[in-house]
């Protein structure tokens, strides 16, 4: 009955927010954390009003590339407030809601769910334009259940790298979605190439074309090609969102156009 409640109460508090969109990629590190922040940043540059939910409880580094590791959130009067990051962004995150740094996150699987549920009956966003839900890796059960909590979803983003896009991955997001009865809105190829800053040659170090083809194949859309940049990591520690941290980057330029896509 208590599940009951929370999921009433999550629906009533989502149904404020006009876009819902859940980030999942088909296995860890290809960079979902990355572009959904910055898909986040970018958003919030153009205008929006946007917040991130890091349900990703495995490794939360949402918080880190808007520079408010270590902090804490807090219960406000209308339940408990997201904290504002660098460039606007609104951020929930398990993260920030442990008691110290250290505290390793062992949960299982239920256990995590059933966090998200009560995070969402209880976080007060505001009026947002933009949720954008970071799920766990992999298009299992868990981040299944975990999107399912949320109704009403507008669309979901698949990332993956050159050498992580094989018709597998994209077969299964695309069976995600009708379970889920989103809209598969796209793929995101990430780390798709290396330009030389010396030369300007486009160095395809996972290998190329794959995006494309498997569009073709499945009729899913390439939403962008996210080239390498290795001031991604400084930016992180930096705690600024690289496309804010260097706006001038064919990399920010390419999430800055994804964000005219959602
Ligand atoms: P995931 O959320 O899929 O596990 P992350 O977003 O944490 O992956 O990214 C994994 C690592 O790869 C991080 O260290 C991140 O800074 C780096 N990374 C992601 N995208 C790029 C890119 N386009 N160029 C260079 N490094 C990247």
């Amino acid at each position: 009955r208590q599940v009951r409640e929370q999921e009433e109460e999550a629906r009533k508090r989502l149904s404020q927010i006009k876009y819902k969109l859940v980030i999942l990629s088909g296995k860890g590190g290809v960079g979902k954390s990355f572009v959904t922040a910055n898909l986040a940043a970018a958003l919030a540059a153009k205008g929006f009003q946007v917040g991130v939910l890091d349900a990703d409880v495995h490794g939360p580094s949402i918080p880190k590339m808007f520079g408010l590791h270590g902090q804490a959130i807090y219960a406000g009067p209308g339940g408990l407030l997201p904290l504002v990051g660098v460039g606007g962004v609104r951020v929930v995150s398990a993260d920030l809601m442990l008691p110290d740094e250290e505290t390793a996150l062992i949960w299982r699987g239920p256990m995590k769910t059933g966090f998200i549920r009560e995070v969402l009956s209880m976080v007060a966003w505001g009026p947002l334009d933009f949720l954008l839900v970071d799920l766990p890796p992999g298009t299992g059960d868990e981040p299944l259940t975990i999107a399912q909590l949320i109704k009403d979803l507008s669309g979901a983003i698949v990332v993956t790298t050159p050498n992580d896009l094989t018709r597998i991955v994209v077969k299964k997001a695309i069976t995600f979605c009708k379970q889920l009865k989103v809209p598969l809105l796209g793929v995101v190829n990430n780390m798709s190439h290396f330009t030389c800053p010396v030369c300007g040659t486009k160095h395809y170090i996972f290998g190329q074309g794959g995006a494309t083809r498997l569009a073709e194949e499945t009729g899913v859309r390439v939403l962008a090609e996210i080239p390498i940049d290795p001031r991604i990591g400084e930016s992180v520690d930096n705690g600024v969102p690289f496309v804010l941290a260097y706006p001038d980057t064919e990399t920010a330029k390419s999430l800055m156009s994804l964000a005219d896509k959602v």
